[in-house]
């Protein structure tokens, strides 16, 4: 199972102390080797996230990043090749919260090849809208994501689908077990070499009813896995 830790705009320095926390817990969890996890911070910590991670199975991730394989004229941007210089092994892409401000299927794509290329494995995001919801068109809004941001990929095992409900980050709602392990099925027959995660207010409550929808690979967390303790629960709960 994987946790996916995506702290978004959130920590400094000592937040990087919080981690101390996990690590010594993952020493004594006698489940660890079940676990995957991905610490994604802020791009202003992943050298040194990465650094005190060296050791550990602990792996880090980004956010985000820019399209373009080469180093360019780009101001402000962060690209697979930076990422991966600075210890990333994962990157995070199709965000709603990016997809929101402009980034579209075919930008996606684009980065997802770029990020493979500069050998990051890649975490995608899909979901649909409360509108899209609403109107019933959940399964063909994820198909038109998987087969445009997914188009022309090469070696896509090492791409991870993470679907998140746009209405479902941060709002503390959650799918019904059975939309959810319907949903999950339909990813899986669209992209049968994938692991697929769930993500959205996931946390140490609503964790005991997420862990029975049997074909899940694991969670891409944001609120709470800013604070080891919730973050800790959430792993504890999945196998107890
Ligand atoms: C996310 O933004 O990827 C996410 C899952 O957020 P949250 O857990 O806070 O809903």
């Amino acid at each position: 199972m994987y946790f996916i830790a995506n702290w978004k705009m959130f920590g400094g320095l000592n937040s990087l102390n919080s981690i101390n926390i996990v690590l010594k817990f993952l020493k004594k969890f006698k489940k660890n080797k079940l676990i995957k996890i991905i610490y994604c911070p802020p791009n202003t910590l992943i050298e040194s996230m990465s650094k005190k991670l060296k050791n550990s199975r602990i792996d880090v991730g980004a956010q985000n990043c820019h399209e373009e394989e080469n180093y360019g004229a780009f101001t402000g941007s962060i690209n697979s090749i930076m990422l991966k210089s600075v210890g990333a092994k994962y990157v995070i892409l199709g965000h709603s919260e990016n997809r929101k401000s402009g980034e579209t299927d075919k930008l996606i794509n684009s980065k997802i090849k770029s990020a493979l290329k500069a050998n990051l494995r890649v975490i995608f995001c899909i979901g649909e809208t409360l509108k899209e919801k609403r109107k019933k068109i959940t399964k063909r809004v994820l198909a038109k994501q998987i087969k445009i941001g997914l188009q022309k990929v090469k070696r896509k095992e090492r791409v991870l689908i993470a679907y998140e409900p746009v209405w479902s980050i941060g709002t503390g709602l959650i799918p019904k077990s059975g939309d959810l392990l319907k949903i999950i099925k339909f990813i899986r027959e669209k992209t049968k070499k994938n692991k697929v995660l769930y993500g959205g207010s996931v946390n140490s409550k609503n964790i005991s009813e997420l862990k029975n929808v049997f074909n899940i690979d694991g969670f891409l967390i944001g609120g709470a896995s800013q604070e080891a303790k919730k973050f800790i629960d959430i792993i504890k709960k999945t196998y107890s």
